[in-house]
């Protein structure tokens, strides 16, 4: 867990920014590690490496010279950068060479492992999609906040439909300028993101099943639109988040292009380098609902369309298909 305490050191930079940043930083969160780093991924990642033949060390979960040598080696043979730091590119060079997952915060009972089992083919998280051609989707977590109506308008004003995931802790934001806004448009959907943004994988069924039904029927009630899709909180789910989105009819969608647009804030050219790097026919594209997200969209669309990309919602065939049998190796983005 010292990757996630990191993550909630990091969102006190931000001060003011309060609980916006700090949950979606947290969700985004890949654990970074680097020489001094302490906790379970770092054994995780010096597992990884014994196994694949680096001699990191005793797994003690700490980052020590011994372990820095293995990354630096194992960079070295993967031609990534040599720079010691286990960031997304070495993290997915070593899932791919490994076969497991990169590490996040599912530990013990209830972790990402079974939760490949049952339901697993209502998850939406390996592009392409079916059917799509050249069209990608934008999703926006974390809302509704002060900026969802201009948000809203925004993709109006440039024609491009969106799915929007909310924590209904703050309801309060979907006034009746947004509620109109999205009585006009059924291009824009909202799916639920839980009630208060919990790592879902730390409660129990009824907790679970609190968060997730008692958001989507508050969301129900103030859209007047069925919600159909659900995005858990830092991408964290178990077999019984599963149970309860089968006994609920939502589909679970997560994402595969992350723009880190909570951590980039008011910086917009690695937002769309993100893009431009990541994005694939099909893609589901993960965005804030924050201020400098929103005075960034209109370039943000306007890359994705000099790339050719169009945009399209989800639908429930549609997320269905996506995914039924991962092949080994791959994993998911967290
Ligand atoms: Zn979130």
């Amino acid at each position: 867990m010292g990757w996630k305490r990191l993550g909630l050191m990091l969102a006190g930079w931000f001060g003011v920014m309060g609980i916006w940043t700090m949950t979606s930083l947290a969700e985004a969160a890949v654990p970074v590690l680097a020489v001094g780093s302490q906790g379970s991924a770092v054994a995780s990642l010096q597992q990884d490496l014994d196994s694949l033949g680096y001699a990191a060390g005793a797994v003690d979960g700490v980052f020590g010279p011994q372990t820095l040598a293995a990354v630096e080696q194992f960079q070295r043979d993967q031609q990534l950068a040599v720079d010691g730091v286990v960031g997304p590119a070495t993290w997915q060079a070593l899932a791919t060479a490994s076969g497991q997952n990169i590490p996040n915060s599912n530990e013990g009972p209830g972790s990402q492992d079974d939760s490949r089992t049952g339901f697993v083919n209502l998850w939406t998280h390996e592009p392409p999609l079916a059917d799509d051609g050249q069209n990608v989707v934008l999703t926006f977590d974390d809302g509704p906040s002060p900026w969802t109506a201009d948000l809203i308008r925004t993709l109006q004003q440039e024609g491009v439909p969106a799915v929007f995931f909310w924590n209904t802790y703050h309801i309060q934001y979907a006034n009746d300028e947004v509620k109109q806004l999205l009585s006009d448009d059924s291009d824009i959907q909202v799916g639920d993101h839980t009630v208060d943004h919990p790592d879902l994988i730390h409660l129990g069924y009824d907790q679970q099943y609190a968060e997730i039904a008692d958001a989507k029927r508050l969301i129900e009630q103030t859209t007047g639109q069925p919600v159909r899709f659900f995005r858990p909180p830092y991408g964290d789910y178990n077999a019984t988040t599963e149970h309860i989105l089968h006994d609920l009819g939502l589909t679970g969608v997560m994402w595969d292009v992350d723009t880190l647009d909570w951590k980039y804030n008011d910086h917009e050219q690695p937002i769309l380098d993100t893009i431009r790097r990541e994005v694939h026919p099909g893609s589901i594209i993960l965005m804030h609902d924050h201020p400098y997200t929103i005075r960034f969209l209109p370039d943000i669309i306007a890359e994705l369309r000099q790339l050719g990309y169009g945009f399209t919602t989800l639908t429930v065939p549609q997320a269905h298909a996506a995914l039924v049998d991962p092949p080994p190796g791959r994993v998911r983005y967290i």
